[in-house]
């Protein structure tokens, strides 16, 4: 494919924001590139609850829009994209003299099951003390006065989503380039002009650009101080945390929306991946945007509220697999409480800094696709361009195609074990074909890499040739997502490496380098004792 030597629009970031204004921007007609200065779903996307859901708490704000929007793509999202997004039934037990009563939490469940009235999912049901007791006999007794349950939706891997989005970008003829920093966003006229940006060899670039999308979460200011001018600050984050554990006594089946004794803020027990994940906090944070880690407080906070709960579960720090901490790209609000800053999203058109130039100001996971179309509305008017209609309200992604047809082959290839088809067909969807096609014509490709029979070594080959990966994190970490399994995928690791390697050509020290580099990347989501 010709690559163009101008672009009608640089979108900066490859979070879920900047992936999938990639892909609406490309499958409208325009000539698209995405820069991401590590790889995509390396920010804030890669560190949330993982819900697709409406935001049963928003309705405490009265962000009743909000809710509306995020119920209505949270139904778009299963369709699109049904082999990622998941029903997931959540409990809300009430114990007596917490702040949200029964009434106040029935109340919410109507008004969600309203809100939601199109929606696919079943609607909520309220159970007394015995009933939800007989449900989730793990669950904490003392003052226990009965549960509401519903529905929302997961996505288990939000990188795959992320990616997904890219690779249809890039189908539409959208160019990735990942590990790309950005550093200046250069003008003309007072119009955006063209973006520089440095690769991972250092090699600097400059591409001419009609329109620059500013989509880098928690660092959209960073990215305007590039700009010749200056602007007012946009973002303030608060800090998010989660602690991920494997299964307990007394855990619960269904995922969990408890009030926490210490500060009345709720936050979620989630069955994911055969484990558990557990957050967040909520935090106003200044410090800096990288490598930003859990801290004790909060891990000790999550870790005793859980316990609170169930109290079988007796958790302590040693029963931590792993944490992840992160920020919230939320507009910025000097003062106030965290909770109450809004969580919808703002499309900035910063024509006092640079015309042609947006900036992207908050956003959910579940609501970004709907953020994409407005987003590229709006670069239509600034390009001047009669765009055709949006199309990825109802436009599959690439993983949804084709699911039964891959599941069919799956099973009728004797070296693939039920375990890894319904793995396959949960990360790549109906693409778990063409990992299978591989597996087929190499016999090398066809070996299981894992003592239970989950990975299959094609999947390292395919990751790299199809899915851009271009390092051992890339592969373990957003692509196969073994790094976060219980064990972080480190059985794996050496395998991974000498395949990746043969794939990449490395050097023997090359791959000891990549190795070394896995290692310190699974090392830092630990909690120290
Ligand atoms: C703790 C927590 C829990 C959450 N839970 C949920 C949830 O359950 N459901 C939900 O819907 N939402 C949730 N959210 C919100 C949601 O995750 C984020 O708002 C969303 O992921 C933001 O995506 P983004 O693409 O805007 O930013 P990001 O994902 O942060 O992407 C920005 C990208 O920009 C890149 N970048 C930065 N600077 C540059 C540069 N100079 N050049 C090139 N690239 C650059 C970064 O590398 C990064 O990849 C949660 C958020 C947090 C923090």
């Amino acid at each position: 494919m010709n690559v163009p030597a101008r672009f009608d629009v640089a979108i900066i970031g490859a979070g879920v924001n900047g992936a999938g204004i990639a892909r609406d921007a490309a499958l409208r007609g325009l000539r698209v590139i995405v820069l991401d200065k590590n790889d995509m779903c390396s920010g804030t996307s890669a560190i949330s609850s993982r819900l697709i859901h409406g935001g049963l708490r928003y309705l405490e704000y009265a962000e009743i829009p909000l809710v509306y929007e995020s119920l209505h793509e949270r139904r778009c999202l299963r369709r699109i994209a049904e082999h990622l997004v998941k029903p997931l039934r959540i409990s809300i037990p009430v114990f007596s003299g917490a702040r949200r009563g029964t009434l106040l939490i029935r109340l919410g469940m109507i008004a969600y099951d309203i809100l939601s009235f199109n929606k696919l999912l079943p609607r909520h049901d309220m159970l007394n003390r015995d009933e939800i007791k007989k449900e989730e006999p793990g669950l904490r007794t003392e003052g226990l006065l009965g549960a509401a349950r519903y529905f929302d939706a997961q996505v288990k891997f939000a990188e795959r989503l992320v990616l997904e989005n890219l690779l249809a970008a890039r189908s539409a003829g959208a160019e990735i380039r990942t590990y790309s920093e950005v550093r200046e966003i250069r003008t003309c006229d007072g119009a955006v002009d063209a973006i520089f940006y440095i690769d991972r060899d250092g090699n600097e670039h400059e591409v001419g650009v009609d329109a620059v999308v500013n989509a880098t979460g928690p660092w959209v200011d960073e990215v305007l101080k590039t700009a010749p001018k200056t602007s007012k600050r946009f973002v303030g984050g608060t800090k998010g945390s989660h602690i991920i554990v494997s299964s307990f006594e007394g855990a619960p089946k269904d995922a969990f929306y408890v009030e926490a004794a210490a500060d009345g803020r709720p936050f979620f027990i989630i069955p994911w991946n055969d484990q558990y994940l557990i957050g967040t906090t909520d935090i106003r944070y200044d410090e800096s945007l990288e490598e930003i880690r859990a801290s004790r407080a909060e891990v000790d906070y999550l870790v005793a509220e859980t316990n609170r709960v169930f109290p079988q579960a007796n958790l302590g720090v040693g029963d931590i697999n792993f944490a992840y901490a992160g920020v919230r790209p939320l507009p910025y609000r000097e003062k106030g409480p965290e909770s109450a800053i809004t969580r919808r999203h703002i499309i900035k058109v910063n024509r006092k800094i640079a015309k042609g130039l947006i900036s992207i100001i908050g956003g959910k996971l579940t609501t970004y696709r709907n953020l994409a179309e407005q987003t590229v509305d709006r670069l239509a008017k600034i390009l001047r361009r009669k765009l055709p209609e949006c199309r990825t309200r109802d436009t599959l992604l690439p993983g949804a195609w084709g699911i039964d047809r891959a599941r069919e082959q799956l099973a009728a290839a004797d070296f693939v074990t039920e375990r890894a088809s319904d793995r396959l067909l949960s990360i790549y969807g109906g693409r778990a074909a063409a990992v299978l096609e591989l597996a087929t014509t190499d016999p090398d490709l066809a070996m299981m890499l894992d003592t239970e029979g989950r990975y299959l070594a094609a999947e390292i080959a395919f990751v790299i040739r199809e899915e851009f990966a271009a390092s051992l994190t890339d592969i373990v970490f957003r692509r196969t997502m073994a790094g976060y399994d219980s064990d972080q995928g480190r059985p794996l690791f050496p395998a991974i490496a000498a395949l990746a390697a043969t794939e990449f050509g490395w050097t023997t020290n090359e791959q000891d380098g990549e190795l070394r580099k896995l290692i310190d990347y699974a090392d830092s989501f630990r909690v120290a004792e």
